[in-house]
Parts: C-alpha cells; structure tokens; sequence
C-alpha cells in the first residue's frame, strides 16, 4: 500500500487520521487482526476477522441500528463463512481482504452508520439508536431502545487521541473547508474509489468538540477527494444547526452558493439529436437568464432540474480550492 504525500511523519494515530494515512491503518488492522493467536496466519485470520467482527458489530457495522422507519439497510461485514464461500476453506487469510483496514474491499456501509459512528466518538464511546420521532402521545413516551444509551465496549479514555486528531483534520488536516467560524469542528474525510469515473467523496463530523450537540455524514458519489465537496457541504449544515438564527457570513454564504450550483452527476456522451437540443436549449437560456449569471432555482425549474442536470458538466474542483486559498489569505 502506498502512502499519501503528506508532509509530519505517519507514526502515531493521531497524524495517521490527520492525513489520512493508509498505511498506519492497514500496519493497525494487521497487527489487530494477527494479534496473540496461534502463529498460524490461516488460523489467525480466521479469529482475527471474527474478533473484529463482533468488535465493530458494537459500533453498529454489518447489521441494522433499528432506525424507526422501514427499509434500513444493514451494510455488510464479511465472515468466515463468506471468505469460505469465495476462496474456499482454509485457503485465504489477512492478505485477501487487507483493503477494509480503509474501509474499500467487502466492507459496505450505509451513511447512517457512519453518522453514528461521528455520535460514538462524540460521546466518547455511546450512542442512542438513530430515530426520527421525539415523543408520542401527551406523554412524550417512545420505546426505551430510542433512549438507552447502547455502549461500544471501548474505555471513553481511548477516544481523546482520536478526538483531537479529528480536530487537527479540519484546523490543518484534509478538511480546512469544514471549518466553521468560532465553533470547533472534528472531522475525518474520506474518498471512496469508484470505477465508473470521479472517486465519491465522503466526510463525517461532530461538533463543537466539546459539549458536540451534532453528528454528521455527508456523501457524494461522484464528486471526487472528501475535503473538497463533502466536507464544506457536511459544514454548512452543521453550522445552520447550531446557529439557527445568525447569518451566514459573507464567505460562508458565497461557499453555500457555490455547492449550491454544483453537478455532480457523470459526464455521458450525447447522441446527435441530443446535442441539437442541447445547443438550442443553451440559445433560451441565455436570452432568459439575466446577464447569463446563475439564478435562484424556482419552483418550475426545480421541476426540470432531474433532467437538466444530467447534462450539465461536472464539477471541476479547482475553484473551490482557490476560493480556500483566498479565504486562508484573509
Ligand atoms: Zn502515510
């Protein structure tokens, strides 16, 4: 596995989770996985996939949360049985499924868990199982499992180093665009490769770090590093709220205004007919849009805005880096 181009060294897990360092975790999940068993690397890989199983099974992995609406979906987390299935018994070990020490490979995750996830670390160790509805009845009363604190089984003293990295990941990590001002954010960003085109860009989030009122995951398929889209769209939520009554500032709101006219949808190769349409589509536009600039969306174009936008281009990211740097300058 090779390592980012990042500048501290990737000794230590807090700047293993700043720069997003795939080598530390897969030396972490290696030495987890082969940990105190037989010497038997077939053997041991079997235990080892099974203990870490069962292990982020806690955090709420490879099986429903309980959410209170139908349809949850459950991701998946491979067993022996699994590997078993694909290689046949006793002939694969560690060496085939590495690639979940950064979670690609088998490993399927659904976003809520990884919210879930930002609220674990943000409790230091517990959640309350996600749902939607607050009280029922005059008394307010839901079903207990919606307010049981359901806890992971990690010592809340172990989650302080993955706090404070996860704050160094937005201060001066991978995720500078989810800063929000005067609140502090923690975050981690991810980049899931995709092999239809653009990577999906992933960031989960809790803030403030101390006293977090918020837990956050924000995907977005085909919209390429996690820091570039995810993060700055995950931010401007969080910040609305937590501050439901104050304005955004000025540069927040013109970073709103930005992920707002993105695309994110695959460029595909049009058919004569449909660049004719195309082409004659563009010529109302720009007689109907004032001085060609982008306007709010209202109600009839939001109708068409399926359609449209799987024709517009997508996203360059380039602009929102610049438009960082500009900020940084301030
Ligand atoms: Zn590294």
């Amino acid at each position: 596995m090779g390592c980012h181009h990042h500048s501290s060294n990737h000794n230590g897990l807090h700047n293993a989770i700043q720069y997003s360092c795939n080598v530390y975790f897969y030396q972490a999940f290696r030495q987890y996985i082969y940990h105190n068993e037989t010497g038997n690397t077939y053997k041991d890989s079997e235990k080892g996939l099974m203990r870490w199983r069962e292990a982020i099974g806690r955090f709420g992995f490879g099986r429903r949360l309980g959410l209170d609406l139908p349809n949850e979906k459950g991701g998946f987390v491979p067993d022996t049985a699994y590997f078993n299935k694909v290689y046949g018994k006793g002939s694969w070990k560690f060496s085939n499924w590495y690639s979940m020490a950064i979670g690609e490979g088998e490993l399927g995750v659904v976003p809520l868990q990884m919210a879930n996830l930002a609220a674990i670390i943000a409790n230091r160790g517990w959640y309350i199982t996600p749902h939607l509805i607050k009280g029922i009845g005059k008394n307010g009363k839901i079903d207990p499992k919606y307010t049981t604190p359901n806890y992971v089984g990690v010592d809340s003293s172990k989650f302080a180093v993955v706090i404070d990295a996860m704050e160094d990941v937005v201060r001066a990590g991978t995720a500078g665009l989810a800063r929000i001002p005067d609140i502090i954010v923690c975050g981690k960003t991810g980049t899931s490769q995709n092999k239809k085109g653009k990577d999906h860009s992933a960031f989960i989030a809790f803030a403030p770090k101390h006293n977090p009122k918020i837990a956050i995951a924000c995907y977005v398929e085909n919209a390429g590093f996690g820091g570039v889209v995810a993060a700055p769209i995950a931010s401007l939520i969080m910040e609305k709220y937590l501050r439901p009554d104050s304005t955004l500032s000025k540069q927040r709101l013109a970073l709103e205004k930005y992920m707002r006219e993105q695309s994110f949808w695959p460029a595909r190769t049009m058919d004569k007919e449909e660049l004719k349409k195309e082409g004659e589509k563009k010529d109302e536009k720009s007689k109907n849009s004032k001085d060609g600039k982008a306007v709010a969306p209202d109600a009839d174009s939001l109708k068409k805005e399926k359609t449209d936008s799987i024709r517009r281009k997508p996203v360059v990211s380039e602009p929102l880096v610049r438009q960082s740097r500009v900020e940084k300058g301030k």
